[in-house]
């Protein structure tokens, strides 16, 4: 039986890792799209040759990887600079992240996760999945996980959470909603996902 393919979403804080861990621990395999980014855009990585050429050696640092700080910063001048950047590294990500899918399909996996933050915001993945997984739960409690977890105050993470899409936007796109607010604990979240791997036959 063919593999079935899912968009794991939800904005920061959510607890879309966490679900993201417990349908790995039901037995699904799980594609994660920011550490792809990461790897293509690291030491050696498979985008560094066209971001070379694309915004010179200065972006590049001792060990060839991105310098992420120097792109930062061209970044907040250069609005364009992003989207050049996202130009090099999605196709990468998009590559790669289906090369994964086909190694865990060809184990024999019933369930492929990918793990994507953007998912709503990049409308490029809609196609290739067969549902989305939407991680929900009110600013507040987003603000007080993301506080805690990375020790930021609550100013950078409402305006992390404004530059994402909004919670509505992100709930339109979901097939199954998983609701995460502060009166879910840990043990009633793993009860819902494992329900939801039975969807997918684990
Ligand atoms: P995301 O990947 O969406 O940014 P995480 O899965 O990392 O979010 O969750 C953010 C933080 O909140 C983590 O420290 C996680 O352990 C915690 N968390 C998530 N869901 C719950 C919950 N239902 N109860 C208590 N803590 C939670």
């Amino acid at each position: 039986m063919r593999a079935a393919r899912i968009g794991l979403t939800g904005g920061i804080g959510s607890g879309k890792s966490t679900v993201g861990q417990l349908l790995c621990v039901a037995g699904a395999a799980l594609v994660d799209a920011d550490q792809i980014a990461r790897d293509v855009t690291g030491s050696g990585g498979a985008a560094i040759a066209a971001i070379h050429a694309a915004f010179g050696a200065d972006f590049i640092d001792a060990l060839g990887a991105l310098d992420r700080e120097k792109m930062r910063a061209l970044a907040f001048t250069r609005p364009d600079a992003r989207s050049r950047l996202e130009s090099i590294v999605h196709p990468l990500v998009g590559l790669q992240s289906e090369k994964q899918a086909q190694e865990a399909a060809s184990r024999g996996c019933p369930l492929i996760v990918f793990d994507v933050p953007l998912l709503v915001e990049s409308g490029r993945w809609a196609r290739r999945l067969d549902a989305v997984i939407v991680v929900d739960c009110d600013a507040d409690t987003q603000v007080m996980r993301v506080m805690q977890r990375n020790s930021l105050t609550a100013e950078v993470v409402r305006n992390i959470i404004a530059s994402q899409a909004t919670r509505s936007a992100r709930r339109a796109a979901a097939d199954i909603l998983v609701a995460n607010g502060r009166d879910r604990s840990l043990t009633q979240l793993a009860g819902d996902v494992s329900q939801v791997a039975a969807l997918f036959g684990l």
